[in-house]
This record gives structure tokens, sequence and C-alpha cells, in this order.
């Protein structure tokens, strides 16, 4: 993984507009790392004005990426006490975010409209079972997080190339994810994946990601005769 260093600040908040900087928040990266396919970012933050004391669901940020470009990124990793938590970006393809990305170096100000609930939390009693792409991992660890450590997490992740799946068991060891490539056979993989759950434990489905994919595995699951309140969905693209 390389560490992206930089004493440079990037983005002052005296280069917002007018407007932005009454509402703008201000954080600071303190580390970047760009995963060894050179796709796939970790962003550590210091967020003084936050509240992650107060986070008992998954949590979205609004990033600002450019003027008035804003997009949702999933805090990770918190510790309430430093207030700082981890991004987890995909950057593969040419979206602005992905641009704005490749211009980060640890030092950088953030800048932020607001973090706010994703109303997706764990449910006592239950296993949570997570689905769907690698710009996911942020959420999922999130929902892993408030688990708690002696959770009994699962998952099913596709992820963009093969290079990624040693990456994820590598970078995100927490998360225990069955990988698959795009080119692969996802729905008869998935149907693979949950033959093998467990019969007895109590599941809850949460689906992230792609908004078609995760469109398309609610109705799969709904198919396999899933109840609705067992599926958690939340298109992110
Ligand atoms: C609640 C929430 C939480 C999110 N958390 C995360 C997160 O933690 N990590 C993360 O990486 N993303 C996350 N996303 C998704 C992220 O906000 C979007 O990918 C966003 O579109 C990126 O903005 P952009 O300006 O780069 O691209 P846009 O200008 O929005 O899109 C440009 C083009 O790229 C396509 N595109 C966007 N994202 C991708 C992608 N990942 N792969 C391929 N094509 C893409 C779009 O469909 C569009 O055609 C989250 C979204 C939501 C709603």
């Amino acid at each position: 993984m390389r560490l992206l260093c930089g004493m440079e600040t990037m983005t002052r908040k005296k280069d917002l507009s007018f407007i932005e900087n009454i509402f703008v928040k201000s954080a600071t990266i303190l580390a970047v790392r760009c995963w060894e396919t050179d796709d796939f970012y970790e962003l550590d933050l210091h967020l003084p004005q936050a509240k992650p004391e107060g986070w008992t669901t998954a949590q979205r940020i609004a990033t600002r990426i450019s003027n008035f470009h804003y997009c949702d990124y999933t805090p990770a990793k918190w510790d309430v006490e430093t207030k700082t938590c981890t991004l987890f970006i995909d950057g593969s393809h040419t979206g602005r975010g992905s641009q704005w990305l490749r211009t980060l170096e640890a030092g950088s100000e953030l800048h932020y409209a607001s973090i706010d609930s994703v109303r997706h939390a764990p449910v006592p009693g239950t296993v949570p079972v997570f689905i769907g792409d690698h710009t996911a991992i942020g959420h999922f660890s999130a929902l892993q997080q408030l688990a708690g450590k002696q959770a009994n997490t699962t998952g099913f992740m596709m992820v963009n190339k093969a290079a990624h799946k040693e990456m994820v068991a590598e970078n995100c060891s927490w998360l225990n994810l069955h990988t698959i490539c795009r080119h692969e056979d996802y729905f008869t993989q998935l149907d693979n994946y949950l033959a093998e759950l467990p019969p007895e434990n109590s599941y809850i489905f949460y689906l992230a990601g792609n908004s078609k994919l995760v469109g398309n595995t609610r109705k799969f699951l709904r198919q396999l005769g899933i109840d609705n309140a067992s599926i958690k969905a939340q298109g992110f693209w």
C-alpha cells in the first residue's frame, strides 16, 4: 500500500464560495493510503466538529469534491475519543470523486456539508449478512463496528478485479467476506454462498453499493422467500 504524505494544504476554507462557507465544516486528512491496485483509497480523518459518540447507525459524510459538488462516503473505524475515522473510497471510475482523490495528501483539509444517518444498524439477536460491492466496504465496516467485536458477521462482495480479492482480505481482515470478481456469475455464486449459511441463525441482509446491483439482489432474496423486514437496502451510485 502506498502512503501519500505532504505538508501542503490543498483546499483552504478561504477557497470556498461565500455560501459554502456558511455551512461547510472542516476535517484534516491524517493519512492517505492507496491500494496496490492504484484505484482504491483509504483516508484517515480527524473530525473535530463531529460527534461520533452518537453514531448508532451507519453514517454518510457529504464530502465536498469541488464547487457545490458533494459526494457521500461512509465513515468507518471511528474512534470516539480522538474523533477520527477512515473512509474507504473507490477511485476506479471517471467521476469527479475519483479525480479529487488523486489530489489528496496527508495534511490536506477536507470539507463536508453534514454527517447523517443511513438508518442501517445491527439488530440484536440476529446475524448481519453483508452483500454488495467494494464501495460498501466502509458501510459494512461501520455495521461490523456497531455490532461489536463478538458479533458473528458474514458477507458476499463483488469487486472489480482479481487483485481486489487479495486486497480486501489483506486490508479489511475484520470483514469476513466471500469476494467474487465482476466477470463471475454473481447470482449463481450468491446462491451458492447463501446455501452455505447455517440454517439455525436469524439473519438480517444488508445490501449496499451499485443501485442496480442492490435492487436486483433484493429481488433475488425475495424470490428465495426472504421476507422484506430482513432486508435493508441502500443504493449508492
Ligand atoms: C450513503 C452513501 C454512502 C456511500 N459511501 C461510499 C463509500 O464509502 N465509498 C465509495 O467509494 N463510495 C461510496 N458511495 C458512493 C459514492 O457517493 C458515489 O460513487 C459517487 O457517485 C461518486 O461521485 P463522483 O463525483 O466520483 O461520480 P459521479 O459524478 O456521481 O458519477 C460519474 C459516473 O461514474 C459512475 N460511478 C460512480 N461511482 C462509481 C463507482 N464506484 N464505480 C463505477 N462507476 C461509478 C456514475 O454512475 C456516473 O456514470 C456512497 C453513496 C451513498 C449514497
